[in-house]
């Protein structure tokens, strides 16, 4: 266990908890050492998320430490949340806030002249205002096989028009952008698609432009034939979905739905810009249900003006539903509301910044945040095989 995470340690074991602390990946040391033989210009190191910065930060000093002078940019969405952190923390040269990928070849060239790069000037932190970015290309990847089926990863959209306030999306993709039904048609054409395939739709939001959704999985179709699957991913917003919306989706070959709830109560998700619509919620997971679809519903546990009993309502809730249950621990990012003082986290270890980490971030204790986190875990055991038809 890392030594800031050793509150945790009496949990370990715990029915439903964790039973080991795992690290996961190649260790610094040799990671660097396969990075040198390359003779690389740049080394690009991609944060995920904040509380894996000592990570990221680790790989940087193990870099240098086996000799590699030349260029470091960190990025990605742990980067953008506070840049400058990276750089008083590491001997990276550049910290990079926003979506590398649409900048790369600004990066390369000048990244000194780069909007949204951070760096040391004379000694001094400075950094070039974001600039707004226009054009995104959407993406699919194969990620795994599983029974026969192959599984794709794609993205269509990029950002969110929503601004809920425990999200940090806005921070590392700000506004809101489509990609055009004709690349996403040339997409579909160029991607070499497996018989039978199942495609993980990744983006929040799209769900809310329904018209939209439904012109890209007519193309999906047609491209990776009449039998293709596909599923919902990371908790999207019900409130643009219901019973006639699931049954359209379900016919065109839709199996998995992730849902959030976010919390039961409203004056919870209202203070963080969320409206929540229980009965909606019931209507969507029905009617998925009824389809065959599997249904994962997320809860957060944890937000400011949460309590014990308060998520414990909405662990009931979910339990009345043909749902599983995906319990989130509230975690900060630097930047999203009720942490907008970014000094604060240089006093603290981002390592607490995990949802894992069952920090007490507002009015839950971590023992309350552990009991519930295995509450819902036994509930979703003794519910998997009836509810969940693949994994
Ligand atoms: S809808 Fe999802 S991605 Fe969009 S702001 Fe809310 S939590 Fe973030």
């Amino acid at each position: 266990m890392p030594e800031e995470l050793s509150y945790l340690a009496s949990y370990l074991g715990k029915d439903g908890f964790f039973k080991y602390y795992n690290r996961f990946g190649k260790l610094p040391c040799l990671l660097s050492n396969e990075i040198i033989r390359w003779k690389p210009d740049i080394v690009f190191i991609s944060l995920f998320a904040f509380c894996y910065a000592p990570d990221a930060i680790e790989i940087v000093t193990a870099l240098r430490k086996a000799g590699y002078h030349s260029k470091i940019i960190l990025g990605g969405a742990g980067v953008s949340a506070y840049p400058a952190y990276f750089l008083r923390h590491s001997s990276a040269d550049f910290a990079f806030a926003g979506e590398a990928d649409c900048a790369i070849k600004n990066i390369i060239r000048k990244p000194k002249s780069t909007s949204g790069m951070w760096y040391f000037e004379n000694e001094e932190i400075t950094h070039n205002d974001p600039a707004p970015v226009k054009e995104f290309y959407p993406l699919i990847v194969p990620v795994r096989k599983s029974s026969g089926i192959q599984y794709y990863s794609g993205i269509f959209t990029r950002g969110c028009p929503m601004r809920c306030g425990f999200c940090s999306s806005r921070m590392h993709m700000p506004g809101f952008r489509k990609a055009s039904l004709y690349s996403i048609k040339e997409l579909f054409q160029k991607t070499d698609w497996a018989n039978p395939s199942h495609l993980n739709i990744e983006d929040d939001a799209i769900v809310w432009d329904f018209e939209y959704l439904l012109e890209i999985l007519n193309l999906y179709k047609i491209s990776a034939g009449s039998n293709a699957t596909f599923s919902l991913e990371n908790g999207i917003d019900y409130r643009a979905l219901d019973a006639d919306r699931v049954k359209v989706l379900a016919k065109l070959g839709l199996s998995k739905l992730n849902i959030s709830l976010v919390s039961i109560d409203p004056a919870v998700s209202k203070n963080y810009g969320r409206t929540g619509y229980p009965d909606k919620f019931s209507e969507v997971a029905e009617a998925a249900h009824l389809h065959g679809i599997s249904v994962t519903g997320y809860l957060i546990a944890g937000l400011k003006g949460d309590t014990y009993d308060g998520v414990r309502k909405g662990l009931n809730f979910l339990s009345s539903l043909p749902v599983l249950i995906g319990i989130s621990p509230f975690y900060p990012v630097p930047g999203i509301q009720n942490f907008e003082d970014l000094s604060f986290f240089n006093a603290i270890p981002p390592r607490l910044c995990a949802g894992t980490s069952c920090y007490p971030w507002h009015d839950i204790s971590t023992e309350e945040l552990v009991e519930l986190f295995c509450e819902a875990r036994k509930i979703n055991l003794t519910r998997r095989e009836k509810f969940r038809r693949y994994v």
